[in-house]
């Protein structure tokens, strides 16, 4: 999906002739095209809480409209220091150790813009989140990924070992991971841990589906490990524990220097993000420290979980287990596809289902396995209409 560089696309830098459109736009456009259920793109059909939503209304009321703080609202930093304390297992300052960003993907972006340049090497687990190769060569850095395995897709020790050079400057990790589920155990982090200390690494954990996980996983922050704090900064986002990804309010957390750094980009980027929906997630997250909101979340994802498990299990799709994140990755090996991106377009055609091919999250896409990522973070209805479609393929 390169971009053209005819007419006008001569202007286009070439550092950007390798991006084409994102999977995720792509797949809801056939979505739509076609009348099919999409269980692509990760966001949620459902409303998100009428509590949260009312407050953003409230503060559009009160006058809340004009530019916020540029690295964020008072009241919404104190909130996520406040929400982030026992997991980070430490007191934070929401003045110097918390930045408010336009969503995750903004604080992806202006972290790798903080602090990669030219020469240095970011390590990454592939399947990866597909802004982090592109932030990275904007950043004029190089993308090394470090390949993960299906089904369990466990730490590999010695791809990181024989990945890391004296130009690596920084290791991406996102728990629970997007596409594949996985959720790193504590075991694992210790690993990371004293890898990044032993080749002085900085580490930046994506961990916006930190409330989204299942059964006996436990979501950790490598943050919290002994000794990581002064090198790692962790991201979050409400949109997903929320439900209201278009509201696209993120942050990141970490030690004041690493947090200043982000604010140079992020003040050039986008000053500073929607004042409204920070003080109505500053709210959210207030009330659902303590009215058992993020239980009834996990419960909901677990119901919806089993429900797509079964739909993919019935339809012949051979889901993967998921400890984490409101993804599902199914082997599609045995449908004969060359591709994923094929099976993909025939699953549209022949059932009327959208699911993500995740090759678009490896380097490589020709060396992808052949998966597809399905994603659950719909309503049962919807889940259940996904169910009776798929039936058709099962059915031949
Ligand atoms: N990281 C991961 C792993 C994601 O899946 C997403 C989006 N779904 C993001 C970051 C971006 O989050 P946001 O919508 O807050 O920009
Ligand atoms: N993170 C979402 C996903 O993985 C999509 C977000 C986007 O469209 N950029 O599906």
């Amino acid at each position: 999906m390169t971009g053209s560089l005819r007419g006008a696309g001569r202007f286009a830098h070439p550092k950007i002739a390798g991006f084409g459109q994102s999977v995720f736009t792509e797949m809801s456009r056939l979505a739509r095209e076609h009348g099919a259920v999409n269980l692509g793109q990760g966001f949620p059909d459902f409303a998100g809480p009428d509590f949260v939503k009312e407050a953003a209304i409230a503060a559009i009321g009160a006058e809340q409209n004009q530019y916020a703080v540029s690295h964020g609202e008072p009241a919404l930093r104190k909130a996520i220091a406040t929400t982030w304390t026992p997991q980070l297992d430490r007191e934070i300052d929401p003045e110097t150790e918390v930045t408010v960003t336009t969503g995750a993907t903004e604080a992806i972006y202006a972290a790798l813009q903080a602090f990669l340049g030219p020469g240095d090497e970011l390590l990454a687990f592939e399947p990866f989140y597909d802004s982090y190769p592109a932030a990275t060569l904007l950043a004029g850095a190089t993308f090394v990924p470090v390949r993960l395995h299906a089904p369990d897709w466990p730490l590999p020790h010695e791809a990181l070992e024989s990945a890391v050079t004296p130009r690596t400057k920084a290791l991406l990790l996102n728990t629970p991971h997007n596409p594949t589920g996985k959720v790193f155990t504590q075991a694992e982090l210790e690993w990371v841990a004293a890898f990044a200390k032993q080749h002085d690494l900085l580490v930046i954990t994506d961990e916006v589906y930190d409330r989204i996980v299942f059964g006996d996983a436990v979501h950790r922050s490598l943050a919290a490990m002994d000794g990581m704090w002064d090198r790692t900064l962790t991201i979050g986002s409400t949109g997903k524990t929320f439900s209201l990804t278009g509201w696209k309010i993120g942050y990141t957390i970490g030690p004041a220097a690493l947090n200043r750094a982000v604010r140079v980009v992020h003040q050039f980027m986008t000053f500073a993000t929607s004042t409204p929906f920070q003080m109505a997630m500053a709210h959210a997250l207030t009330v659902a420290g303590t009215n058992g909101y993020y239980d009834e979340l996990s419960a909901a994802y677990e119901r919806r979980r089993q429900l797509l498990t079964d739909i993919l299990i019935a339809a012949g799709l051979t889901p993967m287990p998921v400890s984490g994140s409101y993804f599902l990755m199914s082997d599609v090996s045995k449908f004969g596809f060359d591709s994923d991106v094929e099976f993909c377009t025939w699953l549209i055609r022949e059932a009327g289902v959208v699911a993500i091919p995740p090759s678009a999250f490896y380097q490589e896409p020709d060396t992808a396995p052949l998966h597809a990522r399905f994603c659950f973070a719909k309503s049962e209805d919807t889940l259940e209409d996904a169910g009776r479609r798929l039936a058709r393929i099962a059915n031949g």
